[in-house]
């Protein structure tokens, strides 16, 4: 038996948090499947590396969880919706899910500090500057998205430029 670092309820909202980020897993690669379909390559693979990423985010926090003594669960992930539109639409959906994302970072700092519960608290600034770095990302594309015409021959450009992301 492990000693717990953490309390109950901070172990609670970081597994809550771990399953949202594997949804964002997916969501970004169910948009990546939807990339492949209209031919936009690039999009696809921009949303493949998103997709790794928000994996990792949730293995950041999965490893954290254990580390403070208390017990990572997994719990069954919700089925991104079937996606269909335009690629502006389909950013706009990603600034706003990361605008959300943002909302549920701020809510687990907010727990920490009520729980005085410091290094969860640290652990979370790396989340809080996270998320500057996606919700800029999500918004500069949909701005160069809505620049040059959110139609599918305008955005080969962008296709190009997001399709070297690494
Ligand atoms: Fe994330
Ligand atoms: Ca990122």
């Amino acid at each position: 038996m492990k000693n717990y670092l953490i309390t109950k309820a901070i172990e609670e909202a970081l597994n809550k948090q771990v399953n949202r980020e594997f949804y964002s897993a997916y969501l970004y690669l169910a948009m990546s499947s939807y990339f492949e379909s209209m031919n936009l390559g690039g999009f696809a693979h921009w949303m493949r590396v998103q997709s790794g990423e928000e994996s990792a985010h949730a293995m950041k926090i999965f490893k954290y969880i254990s580390e403070r003594g208390g017990s990572a669960e997994l719990s069954a992930i919700e089925a991104p919706k079937a996606r269909g539109g335009s690629a502006g639409k389909v950013f706009e959906e990603v600034f706003a899910h990361e605008q959300k994302v943002t909302g549920m970072i701020n809510a687990l700092v907010e727990l920490a500090i009520r729980e005085k519960d410091h290094a969860t608290f640290e652990m979370l600034q790396w989340f809080v500057r996270e998320q500057v770095e996606e919700e800029k990302q999500a918004s500069d594309i949909l701005a160069q998205i809505r620049m040059v015409g959110d139609t599918q021959g305008h955005l080969i450009y962008i296709d190009r430029h997001v399709g070297k992301r690494e």
